[in-house]
């Protein structure tokens, strides 16, 4: 345990960034700045990652190709646009712990949860339920139910939530493994977020999907809030499916494509219903347009569309930035950083903030969750008026993620300054 007054000084900020071996990454980002010019303290990389520069380089590109070739690009551009997705596959899959062929980037997060659950959420009269967290972020919560409903299933009933104990903030597993047993023989799918986006919580994901396979039934992660940010290790883990969006920790700008995994078990299985599209097609005959049908085996033949590349050439940027740095590399600066930051927050001994995410570092991510007293947004308005940007969540939560690409221990020991100022 370091001497809490050493740790609360600029000076031991500043140091511990010296010692940093991401530091350089921080100049590859653009930081918002306050009307002065000078840079805002940015935590809030859970919501809409920083722009690395490297993605005006990257789209202007593909501006630049399509200007000159028009659709001669598709095959003549720098980086031919018909293969694109797949120079975006080896880097997406090192940083969620898949193999290439099991990743794919394609449409938007819940677009992918729909495709996702219209193969693997298969029920039959018997097994049908579905177990998603009982705080799941409401985009989700609105998939499944209407998966439920179209499959004509009545989703006050068939949809089971993991939902904390009374008083406490936290999903248990134990408390999960209650809920398979009390629905034995009858759930068809888990369908749960990693991380938690409001109260920061990492579900162990090898456990989960150990049980749920225990119970026959699927298992499937939202990582809108993992990727890029904790590693699934999703192909080992033995993970069926997941989905995830690319403009949080992914840094790929607002709205960008998101990310699917299909675990390799299921990349062979042509009896998977799915609905399809030409992008899905065997690349050979794609461009035959007469033929039948012919998946492409792995993630890869889930693809609808042809993609918009001037997004995926903004993730291309983000992912090259990924594999400079190194995955693991990012996680262990991440640990220490958050760390810093729970102990300078604890270190003010102030009750009206309350950190509610996980003490420990394996069951969390970067971000940390502070309830605050009396659901008091005034606290987290001024501190954005101090030039923090942070989030608030209903009904009494401030979200701080200091995020390890682009944040420095600087920037989280001028945040609790700030904080601390607020709190006097
Ligand atoms: C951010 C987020 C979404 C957003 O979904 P989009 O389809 O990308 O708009 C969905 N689910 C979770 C858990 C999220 O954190």
């Amino acid at each position: 345990m370091q001497n809490s007054s050493k740790i609360a000084t600029l000076e031991y900020a500043k140091d511990q960034d010296k010692k940093d071996p991401l530091q350089r990454f921080r100049a590859e980002f653009n930081l918002p700045t306050d009307a002065n010019g000078k840079p805002k303290i940015y935590l809030c990389g859970n919501s809409l990652g920083l722009q690395p520069k490297l993605a005006q380089t990257y789209v202007q590109q593909e501006l630049d190709d399509w200007a000159k070739l028009g659709v001669d690009g598709h095959t003549d551009a720098q980086n031919p646009w018909k293969p694109y997705h797949e120079f975006l596959s080896e880097s997406m899959a090192k940083i969620v712990g898949a193999k290439a062929s099991e990743v794919v980037m394609m449409n938007t997060l819940t677009v992918n949860l729909h495709l996702m659950m219209v193969s693997f959420y298969q029920p039959t009269s018997t097994r049908y339920k579905i177990i998603i967290e009982s705080d799941a972020f409401p985009s989700d919560k609105y998939a499944v139910k209407s998966q439920l409903e179209f499959h004509g299933f009545n989703a006050e009933e068939a949809l089971l939530e993991w939902t904390p104990r009374e008083g406490e903030e936290l999903c248990r597993y134990e408390d999960l493994e209650k809920l398979l047993k009390d629905n034995k023989g009858e759930v068809a799918l888990l369908m749960l977020g990693n991380t938690n986006y409001y109260t920061g919580q990492k579900y162990p994901i090898k456990e989960i999907t150990e049980l749920g396979h225990a119970h026959n039934a699927i298992v499937g992660f939202d990582l809108a809030h993992g990727a890029g940010n904790i590693q699934p290790n999703l192909h080992e883990n033995q993970v069926d499916f997941a989905v995830w969006c690319s403009y949080k920790y992914l840094n790929s700008g607002p709205g960008s494509v998101g990310g699917c995994f299909v675990h390799e078990k299921h990349a062979n299985n042509k009896n998977l219903k799915r609905f399809a599209g030409w992008w899905g097609h065997n690349k050979d005959t794609r461009f035959n347009m007469r033929k039948e049908f012919d998946p492409i085996p792995g993630a890869e033949g889930w693809q609808l569309s042809n993609p918009p590349i001037l997004s995926m050439a903004a993730i291309r940027a983000s992912l090259e930035i990924f594999e400079k740095a190194g995955f693991e590399n990012i996680r262990k600066k991440s640990e220490k950083l958050t760390g810093y930051l729970e102990s300078l927050i604890e270190n003010l001994g102030n009750n009206k903030i309350e950190i509610i995410t996980p003490k420990n570092p394996a069951d969390r991510g970067c971000q940390l969750s502070l309830k605050v007293k009396g659901a008091d947004k005034k606290l987290f308005n001024q501190l954005s008026e101090a030039g923090v940007i942070a989030d608030w969540r209903e009904p009494n939560v401030i979200r701080v993620a200091p995020a390890p690409l682009y944040n420095s221990f600087e920037d989280v020991y001028e945040m609790v300054e700030r904080l601390k100022k607020l709190l006097a």
